[in-house]
């Protein structure tokens, strides 16, 4: 491709909107362009990223024999009324009318559309297992669209469905995908993880996350520093054993503040330093007087906390939460009642460092003084209340447990007869008797591992593509070649030589200055960069520069090809 004929869209300046660095370099980098919130375009250099991470996930979902279908995105709501969905999913789910007035989804994910299908195309157990695939745009209606595609309201996932006649044949498939989910990540490059997944609302017996590991992903997993043991942190929770820890009750109290959320009024009005006070938040779409959890979490940016809904709290809820207070880790459940309640929180008081604060509460201008958090967890009155950290030994008995932040980028799931059993979907067995069949699923969020790829791969200069999904391997940058006719013309042959070689390669013949071209194409992130100048033609020689390394060479000029291929 001729850079001239590209839409390169390079920004200087990092927009403001842009929380973390993945948004804010495919924005700079010009992948992608917002067009309202969770929604965006993926402009041509982007675009050929998202298809170069589909072409893997596609080629390994082939190879563990899945088939791949396309299903509309927009469901009607029958089938979900038969699942019993159209009721619980809540308003995630984008419901729409038709002009003959009947109802309609934009599809967040297709386990019934495909039971649909299989109970109407599969009828025989002969014709089982199956895994049937595509890659599709989904559509849930998140309640903070954030960090532009990795929590987007329209987004490009795989999903994968298999049927099966027992739980046998279902854990055979479940297994290969496991391994399959592995390979695409490994192939793509990606530091990553698997860890236990709660089975959650979908309910079901066996489920795995797939996380890119990094400091802005909005889950936490816990795995051993011994074994395989991994699991994500709500999970880990309810199952991990308890330590031994010293806790008292101590008592939260609310008064009526004047001033809403901001440190300084607090701090004036109950006579407090602002040192004293927490910094608070208040998250959208919590009813005034809700229950709330207070999770604060290692020593992150207040941006970088996550509201949680915690096991034991069924209203919605939202939290309150410290800036930057380091290594705290606690969960806390407190109902902002009449001014004066006073509500009871736990406090480790051999590890307390952080007494009697003032923060806010999830009403107006109510805040809660004789805050205290502790750095460590009381014993919990029920295990699901207990937080797991870091150090505690790992529920497998083997070694303790760690903490980092992930992404999830895929997920596993056995869904048992869940979907199968409500939308009677059967077959046939030898004995020729009708059974219900089992299921599986299995989702790769497309559009958040590009995302994912970035935030493990950058510097301070742009993004540092994996050579699997970068949008060129190679840009070839002849210096002057305006003034320089045989410049333009040896730039014009090695570009040449490298499409016949089959090289995905950019000539940046834009005639901009070096400099320019050089940090356009830094910022973008392409792996190799070739610089064609009068001085090395002189010597038959052309300049390299790897973007990972920063290393620099000089290659033959007749040699280019192989060395890049
Ligand atoms: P999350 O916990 O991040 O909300 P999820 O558990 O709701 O994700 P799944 O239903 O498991 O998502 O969907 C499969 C995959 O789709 C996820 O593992 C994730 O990679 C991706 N995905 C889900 N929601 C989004 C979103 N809003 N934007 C981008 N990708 C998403
Ligand atoms: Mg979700
Ligand atoms: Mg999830
Ligand atoms: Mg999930």
């Amino acid at each position: 491709m001729r850079a001239s004929n590209l839409l390169i869209s390079t920004l200087k300046e990092t927009p403001a909107d842009a929380e973390i660095v993945s948004h804010q370099l495919m924005l700079r980098a010009g992948l992608i362009r917002r067009l309202a919130s969770g929604l965006y375009t993926w402009l041509p250099m982007g675009l050929k990223v998202l298809r170069k991470t589909e072409a893997i996930v596609r080629e390994e979902m082939d190879r563990a024999g899945a088939q791949e279908v396309l299903m509309p995105s927009v469901q009607p709501a029958e089938l979900w009324q038969e699942s019993q969905r159209w009721e619980k999913y809540g308003p995630e789910l984008l419901r729409i009318t038709d002009r003959h007035q009947r109802e309609f989804c934009y599809g967040p994910t297709h386990e019934e559309v495909i039971t649909d299908l299989v109970r109407q195309e599969i009828r025989s157990y002969k014709q089982l297992p199956v895994n049937f695939y595509q890659i599709q745009t989904k559509f849930r209606d998140e309640i903070r669209p954030r960090f532009g595609l990795m929590r987007a309201r329209e987004f490009l996932m795989k999903d994968a469905y298999s049927f099966h006649l027992d739980q046998a044949s279902l854990q055979e498939t479940y297994d290969n995908m496991y391994a399959t989910y592995s390979r695409i990540f490994s192939r793509i490059g990606l530091e990553f993880r698997a860890v236990q997944a709660d089975t959650g609302s979908i309910g079901g017996n066996a489920s795995h996350e797939f996380h890119v590991l990094a400091s802005s992903g909005e889950d936490a997993i816990a795995f051993s520093d011994k074994s395989d043991y991994a699991a994500n942190v709500e999970l880990a929770e309810a199952v991990a054993p308890q330590g031994e820890r010293a806790a008292a009750s101590e008592t939260m109290t609310v008064v009526e503040t004047p001033a809403k959320h901001t440190i300084d009024d607090v701090s004036q009005y109950l006579n407090k330093p602002a040192s004293q006070c927490l910094k608070t938040l208040l998250v959208e779409g919590v009813e005034e007087g809700s229950v709330v959890a207070l999770v604060v979490r290692g020593d992150h940016e207040l941006n970088e906390i996550k509201a949680e809904k915690h096991p034991l709290v069924a209203a919605p809820l939202t939290f309150v939460t410290a800036e930057k207070v380091l290594e705290i880790s606690h969960a806390n459940i407190g109902s902002v009642g009449p001014v004066g309640l006073t509500i009871p929180v736990i406090v480790d008081h051999a590890a307390a460092f952080v007494s009697d604060f003032v923060c806010g509460a999830n009403q107006d201008d109510k805040h809660l003084t004789g805050v205290n958090w502790g750095r460590d967890l009381p014993e919990p009155e029920t295990a699901d209340l207990r937080k797991v950290m870091a150090g505690d030994p790992s529920p497998d008995g083997q070694g303790h447990l760690e903490i980092a932040r992930g992404i999830e980028v895929g997920h596993i799931f056995q869904l048992g007869e869940n979907y199968s059993s409500k939308l009677n979907a059967v077959v046939l067995t030898e004995s020729g008797k009708s059974q219900i069949v089992t299921m599986g699923c299995y989702g790769i969020g497309v559009s958040r591992v590009v995302a994912a790829a970035i935030e493990q791969n950058h510097d301070d200069r742009g993004i540092i593509w994996p050579e699997s999904i970068a949008p060129y391997q190679v840009v070839l940058v002849p210096v002057n070649a305006h003034k320089s006719v045989r410049v333009k013309e040896k730039a014009e042959e090695v570009y040449q030589q490298l499409l016949a070689a089959g090289v995905d390669v950019l000539l940046d013949d834009r005639g901009l200055r070096p400099g320019v071209a050089f940090a356009d194409m830094e910022l973008i992130g392409i792996p190799h960069r070739l610089i064609l100048g009068e001085r090395g033609l002189d010597n038959g020689m052309i300049e390299y520069k790897n973007r990972r390394s920063g290393d620099g060479e000089e290659f033959a000029i007749y040699d280019v090809v192989n060395i890049i291929k």
